[in-house]
Parts: structure tokens; sequence; C-alpha cells
């Protein structure tokens, strides 16, 4: 009804907004005109289909909410993002959102089998993925939906060539229109990669099909120790090759501020520090979760075999502890959540300031990028979110040497 009156020529004038938990950090569901406040009464869990693993929700609900419903099935939604709490469905599809755990796990997007829109007629849609037949069908409609359809087609037919040139080869798109793939693998129409990223700009989107996996019951943590910082983001993608679900660097003020921490304690016989060994300068936390007992230590053997290969050489690591169990490995994710904050606290008078956040870059031009930061000082932890090559870079703080 609210996008059917907007349609009408006397509220032409008037911005609609949709919100769902209002999370996020551009403030994109903020407007002059009227916020539509989804996650009020849109919030419902519509079906649970847990032998075909996917579930049909409104997209006001949020995603613990919806994981908190999963649970009892053993299933679960698998992107992750750090306001899971209260940031909704669809505002994870509308910025395609995504975190730790994205190595294996990907985006928002590659969970998202169908999805219901009300376009700013009215005309109401179930996009999935569709043959080119039903696509001329459907541009042939007198409506909003039809003349998305045609415009998206029309855009990416005469730009292909474009495309492929201007788009990078990213597994993490990040918000905006995913052009690249307007055709899935198998050629078909998917408007959903428009519509996934789309900040709300296209449509309302009511409900949503998602595929959702089983619970990984086995987690691993390898906690690898280098020489220096930079050594270990340098390692990035040899480990991104051996299929984490995340990776995390820690830099050596971070993780000297943690030492001198009572936390320390809980954790310090997985870094132990020979006398024989140099100074632990940085450290990369690679986390496996499998279903199995035996496919956790497929992952991790996949690891510890390229660790004991390069083990001493130059630039590489030279040792590192493995912790099966998720309390033990809580107690390594607590201690890096707590060196971070003593970042604030850190003695003297220089202090650290939020300079770079949520950065996206390809695991091997990480090191490279620091490095060309120049007399920055780069501090705290780097989270390598990401699918086979992309790493999101959650928390930076540059300080510079004045
Ligand atoms: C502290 C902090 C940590 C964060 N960490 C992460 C992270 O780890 N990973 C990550 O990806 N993001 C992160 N974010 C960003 C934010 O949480 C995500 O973008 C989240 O997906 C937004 O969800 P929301 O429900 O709050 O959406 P909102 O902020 O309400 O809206 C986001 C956009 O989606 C549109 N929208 C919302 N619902 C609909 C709908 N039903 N139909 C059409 N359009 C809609 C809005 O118009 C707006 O453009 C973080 C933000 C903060 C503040």
């Amino acid at each position: 009804m609210i996008a059917k009156l907007a349609s009408e020529a006397r509220f032409k004038d008037v911005v609609l907004a949709p919100r769902g938990g209002g999370t996020g950090t551009n403030g994109q569901s903020l407007t002059d005109g009227v916020v539509v406040d989804i996650s009020r009464h849109m919030n419902q869990i519509l079906e649970i289909n847990a032998e075909e693993g996917w579930v049909r929700v409104q997209t006001g609900v949020v995603k613990d909410q919806l994981n908190a419903a999963l649970k009892p099935h053993g299933l679960f939604f698998a992107p992750e993002l750090s306001t899971s709490n209260r940031a909704t469905i669809g505002g994870m599809i509308n910025t395609d959102a995504s975190g730790q755990g994205s190595c294996l796990y990907g985006k928002t997007r590659d969970h998202v089998l169908a999805l219901n829109s009300v376009f700013l007629d009215g005309s109401e849609w179930l996009s999935e993925p569709m043959t080119d037949a039903e696509l001329e069908a459907v541009k042939q409609r007198n409506d909003k939906v039809g003349e998305v359809h045609r415009l998206v087609d029309a855009i990416h037919s005469e730009n292909r060539a474009l495309i492929v040139d201007v788009f990078p080869p990213l597994n993490r798109c990040l918000t905006g229109y995913d052009l690249a793939h307007i055709r899935t693998e198998e050629g078909l129409f998917d408007l959903n990669s428009v519509l996934c990223g789309a900040e709300g700009s296209l449509a309302f989107i009511t409900e949503a099909k998602l595929n959702v996996l089983p619970i990984p019951e086995y987690a691993a943590l390898v906690n690898i120790k280098y020489a220096g910082f930079q050594d270990s983001l340098e390692d990035a993608k040899q480990i991104m090759g051996c299929g984490p679900t995340s990776v995390e660097t820690i830099d050596s003020k971070v993780l000297s501020l943690a030492m001198q921490d009572i936390v320390w304690q809980t954790v310090e016989d997985y870094f132990p520090q020979d006398a024989a060994e140099p100074e632990i300068k940085g450290i990369n936390l690679v986390e496996y979760t499998a279903a199995s007992q035996a496919e956790l230590e497929a992952g991790v053997a996949r690891l510890t075999a390229y660790l004991d290969e390069v083990n001493q050489q130059p630039a590489k690591s030279f040792g590192y502890s493995v912790v099966y169990g998720s309390a033990e490995i809580s107690k390594v994710w607590a201690m890096r959540k707590k060196a971070v904050g003593l970042l604030g606290n850190a003695k003297g008078q220089q202090r650290p300031i939020p300079f770079v956040e949520d950065t996206a870059v390809p695991p091997e031009n990480l090191a490279p990028l620091l490095q060309s930061s120049g007399r920055c000082w780069i501090s705290t932890g780097w989270r390598m979110a990401c699918l086979a090559m992309w790493m999101l870079v959650f928390c930076m703080c540059v300080r510079r040497w004045i």
C-alpha cells in the first residue's frame, strides 16, 4: 500500500527508505522523507524446511532471532556480522553483509535462494534465477517489475565487455549493484544479484527464502608465530589456500599489550616462547570449523603440513600450536578482543586514532598496502574475513609519527 501510494503523482516528492535494525554504518536507512520500519511488524519466521535446508522469513527478522529458531534443528544461517543481535535479514540482504567465517561461507547473497519484493508502483515479484524465455515474458509486463527487468537486462547485454573489464574479480562485492553476476554460471538471469546490496534503492524486500547449513560442531584454532608483523601478512595468501574458516592477524603492539595484561595467563600455553626462538612480533589465528572431527583434522592437517614445510624459513613462521574445542578457543579470542581494547589505554600521550575501517583488500595485496602506508604505524587486529581471495579489514588504527 505504501509503495502504491508513493507512485501517485501527489506523493511523487515523498522519499521512502526501508529500515531494518538501523545499523548500516553509512546511515543508509535515514532519510528526510518517510522511514518504513520493516523490523516492527514484518518479523516472522514463516517456514523452516530442515530436510531440504532452507528457511522462509519476513525480512524484519533479526539474524540472531533466526539462528535461535534454527538451532533446535541443528541448522544455522551462515553469513556473520558483528551486529547480529539487531541487524535484520532485510538489512543484511541489502548490504550483502558478511563477516567472520566468510572465507568458508561467503556473503549473504550466496545464501539467498529467492526474494519477494514490492516495487515503487506496488507491484510484487518473486525473484529466482530464470531462463531467457521466462525473462522475455517478464519484460513484457507493463509495470515496475517489467521495467526493472528490461533495464537490468539492457545494461548487462549492452555493457557486457565493459562490466567484465571494470569489475575486479571480487568474491566479496560489498554494497552496490552486482552487475557482474546478473547471469549465473548456468547462464540464467538472476535479479537477486542486483537486489542484494541495493541498499533499498530498488524495492522493499518483504520475504526471503534462504539457504541454511548444519551447525559445525567441531572447531580448532591454529596459533602461528612470526618474527615480524609483515611476515604474518605476507603469509595470508598461502594460509587462505589451506581453506580456513577465518584468519585474524595480531601485530606486536597489540600482542605486547596482551602479554602485560592478566588475560595473557589464560592463553600463554598456546604461545610458548623458547629462548632459542626469535621474539614474537606477529601472530595469525587461523580457525577451522567442521561437521565431524575427521573433517576438522583434515583441514588443520592441510595448514600444519604447509607450516612444517616452511618452518624457520626466512620471512616465514617459526612455530605454532593447535587448540581444539570452543571453550579453549574462546579464551584466545577473548585475549584478542581485550588486547585491542587495551590500545585505548596505552602508556604515553600518543593515542591511536580510528582512521580506516572495513576496507576490503585481496590478501596478496595486504602486506604491500601496509608497507606503502609509509611513516604510519599500524596497530591492532585485522580480520581476514574472505572467500578464497578477499579480506575484510575490521579494525585498523593508524597513528602518525609526529
Ligand atoms: C558496530 C558495527 C559493526 C558492524 N559489523 C558488520 C560486519 O561484521 N559485517 C557487515 O557486513 N556489516 C557490519 N556492519 C554494518 C551493518 O550492521 C550491516 O550493514 C547490516 O546488514 C545492516 O542491517 P540492518 O538491519 O541494521 O539494516 P539498516 O541499517 O536498517 O539498513 C541497511 C540498508 O538496507 C536497506 N534495507 C533494510 N531492510 C530492507 C528491506 N527489507 N528491503 C529493502 N531495503 C532494506 C536500508 O534502506 C539501508 O539502505 C556493522 C555495523 C556496525 C554499526
